[in-house]
């Protein structure tokens, strides 16, 4: 059976035996493993990302430049082959997958600026014959830990700029999905990377707990399940590390009673559907407001239940299975919450079987009607294809429960009023809002990144956030020339 090693200094190595487990989650079957790397394994990627360091610092941006263009070109050379590994391991369409890596691709096109995504500010006489400019330099070891949910995009949030910015970076891939990891970094080393600056380390808490102890990495940047971003985030504060970490969501799609009703009624759907609502991103609850809520349950209704659920290698699948037997179980005793709690199940996909795939962790379009803000199934991150419609009264009632709502990843309204679009972007707590689009994600050269539970940190990924979390501000202040008298001053210069 294939063993997923560590990419390290351009090589596939491990010191460690232990492997954890890969699946296929379609069938439920074993189709891998990866290793569960140690000490040894973290020392050696340590090593390898110092040394590294050392020399890329000093290659100009140009040059770093040129090698992500080179990588972009791959990337998109090798799209089909990505996609199947992303697909093979998630479960998720195959256009899904290569939507996902061309999100990713678009930090890679972002991050081939880097000549001029990195001029500092320059200010002439600040002072009599004095100049002031402010530089950013790397930070050094930078690493990332990944969710399973994007095993291109994610990463690729990540590591292409901090590579830009100078700095040498290690990244920890799901356990769940990790060959895309090392074919993204292969492909980098094809396109002119010097060994080393891209490490993939493969394995679980263990190594992500030496990842946060040790001295030698310089910031943490994470995205995955909120209890986890939380230790995260903690964890390396302690450590005194700059850290990015992003949480759970749980996304409300405000209908209003004026909105194009059809166009709504699609875009919650897809957000809702679209890769098994494994998406943090993915809408998981539909605000209906005032009297719109019955026609728009209706519509969502009918037009759910012709949704094609299959296995990634049929190619008219629209969803795939969820990720694994735990996390279909997980599901599934959520539905049964949601149902005791008294919410109307009008969709119930517990008991999809698709024929060849008994194994597999198909879990069907899931609907729940009359769904109330105290009920657990509304307040926690299901992360499954269940969506639960919410009625509220007024705009106003649906302004009040999504700020009132611990996670502040998305937000979107469907209006055709343009008081009621500006009201919501100014007002609403959340970090990403859309108007009359299902999934506000930014493009690379914005940002990413929610508040409240779904952020810990001070910095969104990618965008100019990205540039200023993987690089030191320095400023310097400069007299020229240097036959001037001077005198001791006591007071603070005002000039
Ligand atoms: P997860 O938190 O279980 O795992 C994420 C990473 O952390 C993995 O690399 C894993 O190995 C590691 N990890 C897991 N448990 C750990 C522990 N106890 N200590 C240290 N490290 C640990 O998340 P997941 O199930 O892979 O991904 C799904 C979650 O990610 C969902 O909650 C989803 O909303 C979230 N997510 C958020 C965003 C965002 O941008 N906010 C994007 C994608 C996914």
């Amino acid at each position: 059976m294939k063993i997923n090693k560590n990419y390290i200094s351009g090589n596939n190595t491990n010191f460690s035996n232990k492997t954890i487990d890969v699946y296929d989650p379609s069938k439920g079957e074993v189709i891998s493993q990866v290793v569960a790397s140690d000490e040894h394994d973290f020392n050696h990627a340590i090593k390898s990302s110092k040394n590294a360091f050392r020399e890329w610092q000093n290659v100009t941006p140009l040059k770093r430049s040129r090698i992500l263009a080179k990588y972009k070109s791959l990337i998109e050379s090798n799209i089909e082959s990505l996609a199947k590994i992303v697909s093979e391991e998630h479960g998720k369409t195959i256009d899904d997958a290569k939507g996902s890596i061309i999100r990713g691709l678009e930090v890679v096109e972002f991050a081939t600026g880097i000549p001029h995504l990195l001029k500092g500010e320059f200010s002439q006489n600040v002072g009599t014959n004095i100049d002031s400019w402010s530089i950013r330099q790397p930070l050094g070891v930078c690493a990332g830990i990944t969710p399973f949910n994007f095993p291109a995009m994610v990463p690729m949030w990540m590591f292409p700029l901090s590579i830009a910015c100078g700095n040498s970076f290690i990244l920890k891939p799901s356990e769940k999905n990790p060959s895309c990891a090392i074919k993204l970094a292969e492909l980098f080393s094809e396109a002119g990377l010097p060994d080393g600056v891209l490490n993939v380390l493969n394995g679980d808490k263990t190594i992500v707990d030496l990842i946060l102890k040790s001295d030698d990495i310089k910031s943490v940047s994470f995205v995955g399940s909120t209890p986890v971003a939380k230790y995260i985030y903690q964890e390396s504060s302690k450590y005194l590390k700059r850290v990015q970490s992003l949480g759970g969501a749980k996304n409300h799609l405000v209908v209003m009673p004026d909105a194009n009703l059809d166009q709504a009624v699609d875009g919650i759907i897809g957000a809702a559907f679209g890769s098994a609502g494994e998406r943090c991103m993915a809408v998981s609850v539909a605000v209906a407001v005032g009297d719109i809520a019955d026609e728009l349950v209706d519509k969502i209704h009918s037009k759910s239940q012709t949704l094609k659920v299959a296995p990634w290698t049929d190619e008219t699948s629209e969803m795939g299975p969820v990720i694994s037997k735990e996390h279909k179980e997980k599901i599934l005793n959520y539905i049964d919450i949601g149902l005791k709690e008294g919410a109307r199940l009008i969709l119930d996909g517990r008991e999809i079987k698709i024929q060849g795939y008994e194994n597999g962790y198909f879990v069907g379009p899931t609907i729940f009607d009359n769904v109330s803000s105290t009920m657990k199934i509304y307040k926690e991150e299901i992360f499954g294809p269940v969506l639960s419609v919410v009625r509220a009264k007024t705009y106003s009632e649906a302004i009040k429960l999504i700020n009132d709502h611990q996670f502040g990843n998305g937000t979107s309204i469907y209006t055709s009023n343009g008081e009621f679009a500006r009201d919501f972007t100014s007002n609403i707590k959340i970090g990403m809002v859309g108007v009359n689009v299902p999934i506000p994600v930014p493009m690379a050269f914005h940002s990413f990144g929610g508040w409240k539970q779904s952020l810990f940190g001070a910095h969104s990924m990618h965008g100019m956030e990205g540039i200023n979390f993987y690089t030191k501000l320095k400023t310097i202040t400069s007299r020229w020339p240097k036959n001037i008298n001077t005198m001791p001053e006591f007071t603070m210069p005002t000039n």
